[in-house]
């Protein structure tokens, strides 16, 4: 489908219920708001119903005070919109099969789930998806509108980084900033409003860090008890797995966050055309090209060893 067949199926029901991926980034919550502005400001009714609140950075963005956390979804609804899932599990949402469902996302391997599916790889945020289908729907950005499409780019290129950044990428922001939306103000809130905690967590897990295969894949770690030594919680550790690629010759980071029920989530970044997506696959997990994640469950050690073998064969393929 299109931008334009999404907004016809939005502009033909009348009550929505928005979900994005469990454990939400800020393209999960851009995407999410930015549409929900645009639904509601054509008169339709939208509930934002979420496995997991918003990291703290974002959680005083307009309209994100008023996400449902909950572990289903009931009531009626028209559609239930996912935003940023490439299954029907990411949502992390009981009760999700009985509605018509408009599946809107940009990461590869989408399953096609939805009664209404729009997939655009070529997106390098799904925020810019939502761009487009607002224009569909014609209505006019918002500061509000444009602030949630800002978070959403902005967060998933790594602050214009990496991801299929393209012309239409930029010609977004071109029209965000038009809409009223400071980057250099809205680069301090999303990325420089953590805790204190986060810069002492920065210190002790870059101390750390392993480094293997000639210094090429950089390994962090950190588990609940290093967050309280320093002073951290889960929302400062948003982004601190691509600290180590700012040196040259790191090409890969494994950040390995591991879980009070023994399992282990993994974050992986790449640069370049090193693909980490590929070895999340190898363990049921997804992403992109340069931004993949994936949990462990069983014996993490020999996982471990499984992944960074798996990494340095992709580092030198
Ligand atoms: P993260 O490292 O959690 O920021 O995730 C990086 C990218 O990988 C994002 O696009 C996530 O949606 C994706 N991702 C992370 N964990 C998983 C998973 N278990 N299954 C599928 N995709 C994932
Ligand atoms: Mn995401
Ligand atoms: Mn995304």
């Amino acid at each position: 489908m299109s931008a334009a067949e999404i907004a016809a199926a939005l502009r033909d029901r009348q009550t929505f219920i928005l979900t994005s991926h469990a454990r939400p980034d800020g393209d999960a919550i851009g995407s999410q708001m930015a549409l929900a502005f645009a639904l509601r400001s054509l008169g339709k009714q939208v509930r934002n119903v979420n496995r997991d609140p918003a990291p703290l950075p974002y959680r005083d963005f307009p309209g994100v005070d008023g996400m449902e956390i909950a572990a289903r979804v009931d009531g009626d609804a028209d559609a239930v919109v996912t935003l940023e899932c490439s299954d029907l599990s990411r949502p992390g949402l009981a009760g999700l099969e009985p509605y018509f469902v408009i599946n809107i996302d940009h990461h590869i391997g989408n399953a096609m789930y939805g009664d209404a599916n729009w997939f655009d790889a070529g997106a390098a945020a799904c925020a810019e998806m939502v761009a487009d289908i607002i224009d569909e729907l014609g209505v006019a950005w918002t500061p509000e509108i444009a602030a949630h499409l800002y978070l959403g780019i902005a967060t998933d290129t790594g602050c214009f980084r990496h991801g299929t950044m393209s012309a239409r990428t930029f010609e977004a922001c071109r029209r965000i900033v038009e809409a009223g939306v400071d980057p250099a103000k809205m680069a301090r809130r999303i990325f420089d409003s953590f805790g204190i905690g986060r810069v002492k967590l920065m210190g002790t897990m870059l101390s750390q860090m392993e480094l293997v295969h000639g210094g090429r894949l950089a390994l962090l770690q950190f588990d609940d008890a290093l967050l309280e030594s320093c002073g951290a919680t889960i929302d400062d550790t948003e982004g601190l797995v691509n600290l180590p690629l700012g040196a040259r010759e790191v090409a890969i980071v494994a950040l390995f966050k591991r879980q009070a029920d023994g399992t282990t989530r993994v974050s992986l970044r790449s640069k370049g055309d090193v693909d980490v997506r590929s070895v999340a696959g190898l363990w049921g997990g997804g992403g992109h090209k340069n931004a993949a994640g994936c949990t462990l469950s069983g014996d993490f050690a020999s996982h471990k060893r499984d992944m960074v073998a798996a990494l340095a064969r992709v580092i030198d393929r």
